[in-house]
């Protein structure tokens, strides 16, 4: 596996002089996530750094996602640490189980795991419900949350403007006993969706629009694939996500830059449940990184969704969808993914990266191991007039050239062949190095032959092409040199199974898909190409999953929901050059 040594980026050099300076070490942990008194006298806790990857259930996970994977499990691997799954559920009405399932399967399919120090650390924020509502009691009590009982549209009336401060709700001085009995009743479900919210008492003339007031619960009687119908309130993400890192020691809070406005927000939080001793000092810390984006890609799990919803993809896990499931039936390796993740680095810089950067990933990974095989796509039959009919001439081709005793796949040289439709050309255009009448070529592995003729089927394309052997001009047998050929090209014997083989473009025709109302409308009508083919016995014979390097095609993969033995069909992973550079 050629994966990169770790370079070095702003967020391992933190994690280093945090180390350093011993800022997290006096931590405690009693085995499992809680507020300050659960944690005080607990033994030390035994990870020298906590992250987490805290994905909403509302969806697959992606490409995106698999950095922000690689970047928080790795950093905690390196640094003697854990990362944390938890699953980011506060928003009932679009989380279910079935994304669950996925992301938990996905993210250990990527080659990580939440398990350490005798412990696995899977996390669902929906366990913290109790914690955060008694957390917001005690920031009402001390006078730094309200009930607002405003319209929605008097709140955004109120809020202000980037230039101008914002106007204090009516209610933001009710008493706290008031605020409190309120609360009560909401989460009894007393009252209305949208007739009262919790709002942090902040600074409504903050130049930061995140501190002005902002909501902490909201009603919503929806019921939640976890908790069912316990709740009638939900809280923020603002709210939520810096508690939840707080009960669960996380050390270094990594997010995307379009969190770094909620910082501030973040960090009152910590500080002011800290203060009321709730949560045990010292809090953890957000640092942003650039979130990838890749060219001609979606990565929004909304929109991902649409694309689902309108059959443009036959599911989460169509090859052509940048979602975990859809690379990996695609063919991609969890290792070719985490060596992306490697190159492309971590910063704090928003910029688009070419998906060659992927393709070749999978290159690197795959070219040392992939064993490599023949498929003939678009195959036509190629007859060898002067050949006996019963003579069977076996020819001999490396598993992998670096790797001699991996063996050789062996290929019956007879008088009737499959060759390539795209390799003979009846009338050569200028430069046209392969078959075509009068021409010689090299059949790879085999013998040299010349092109005599050819048959049309009824649509007036050929069929059949006929061809003589040249006498001891079989590859590797002394005087098979004498023939100078340009042209060498890849055949199957004749009862080379048929198979099924698809090729992949991009799924949309713009680079910035994500950034239109219209993405259905720019969708590639040939990201998906089905391809009639001859196949390698051996290959046809895999495994789901298997992977090989079809000479001269590039990198495929059996399918791993419709490859079966008698039937297979291999995806495309990606061809053998980037397509730009040829
Ligand atoms: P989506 O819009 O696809 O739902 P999200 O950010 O809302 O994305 P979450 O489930 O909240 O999805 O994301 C979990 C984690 O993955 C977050 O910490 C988020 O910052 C990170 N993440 C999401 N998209 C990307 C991306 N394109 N690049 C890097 N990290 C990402
Ligand atoms: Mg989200």
């Amino acid at each position: 596996m050629s994966e990169l040594a770790p370079a070095s980026n702003f967020l391992r050099h933190k994690i280093e002089a945090d180390l350093l300076a011993q800022r997290w070490s006096a931590r405690r942990w009693s085995g499992k996530p809680g507020p300050a008194p659960d944690q005080a006298s607990a033994p030390l806790d035994p990870a020298r750094v906590r992250t987490r990857f805290p994905p909403e259930p509302n969806g697959y996970l992606h490409i995106g996602h698999a950095k922000s994977i690689c970047l928080n499990f790795g950093l905690a691997r390196e640094f003697g640490g854990v990362c944390h799954l938890r699953l980011d559920d506060t928003n009932p009405t679009k989380e279910e189980q079935e994304y669950v399932d996925a992301i938990v399967e996905a993210v250990h399919w990527l080659g990580f795991d939440w398990s350490a120090f005798e412990q696995t650390h899977l996390y669902y924020a929906s366990d913290y419900f109790e914690t955060l509502y008694a957390f917001a009691e005690a920031l009402i009590h001390a006078g730094f949350a309200y009930v607002d009982s405003q319209t929605a549209e008097e709140m955004r009336q109120r809020r202000g403007t980037l230039t101008e401060a914002g106007t204090p709700s009516p209610w933001r001085d009710r008493p706290a006993t008031e605020s409190l009995h309120l609360l009560r009743e909401m989460r009894a479900g007393a009252h209305a969706e949208g007739s009262h919210v919790l709002r942090a008492r902040i600074d409504m003339s903050s130049p930061n629009l995140n501190l002005r007031d902002p909501v902490l619960y909201r009603i919503r009687h929806a019921s939640h694939h976890r908790t069912g119908n316990a709740w009638c309130i939900y809280p923020m993400y603002d709210y939520a996500h810096p508690i939840s890192d707080a009960l669960e020691n996380i050390t270094h809070s990594i997010c995307t830059l379009e969190f770094e406005d909620h910082r501030p927000l973040y960090d009152w939080l910590l500080e002011r449940l800290a203060d009321l001793g709730l949560l045990a000092r010292p809090v953890p810390e957000q640092s942003e990184f650039a979130r990838l984006n890749l060219t001609g890609t979606l990565t929004s799990k909304r929109k991902l969704q649409g694309l689902v919803q309108s059959k443009v993809v036959t599911g989460w896990d169509d090859p052509r969808m940048p979602t975990l499931v859809g690379l990996r039936r695609r063919g991609y390796t969890p290792s070719a993914i985490r060596l992306f993740c490697e190159r492309i680095g971590v910063a704090r810089a928003d910029s688009w990266i070419d998906p060659f950067v992927l393709e070749q990933s999978l290159r690197d990974d795959l070219d040392p191991s992939a064993g490599r095989a023949t498929a003939v796509l678009d195959p036509i039959r190629l007859i060898l007039d002067n050949w006996p009919a019963d003579q069977f001439d076996p020819c001999f081709a490396p598993i992998h050239p670096h790797h001699p005793e991996r063996g050789q796949r062996a290929f019956g040289f007879g008088r009737e062949l499959w060759i390539e439709r795209d390799d003979f050309a009846a009338e050569p255009p200028k430069g046209f190095f392969r078959l075509s009448p009068g021409a010689r070529v090299r059949l790879r592995y085999g013998h040299v032959v010349e092109c005599t003729g050819w048959e049309a089927g009824p649509d007036g394309r050929p069929t059949v092409v006929r061809a003589n052997v040249l006498p001891d001009s079989k590859s590797g047998t002394p005087g098979a040199d004498q023939y100078k050929v340009k042209g060498n090209i890849h055949w199957l014997p004749i009862d080379a199974p048929s198979a099924e083989i698809r090729l992949y473009e991009p799924l949309f025709t713009d680079p910035n898909p994500g950034a239109r109302d219209d993405w259905l409308a720019v969708i590639n009508p040939s990201s998906l190409q089905q391809r009639e083919a001859r196949v390698e016995a051996s290959a046809a014979a895999c495994y789901p999953e298997e992977r090989f390097q079809f000479e001269r095609h590039g990198y495929f993969v059996a399918d791993r929901c419709d490859h079966r033995p008698g039937q297979p069909v291999f995806n495309r992973i990606v061809a053998l050059k980037d397509s730009k550079a040829r």
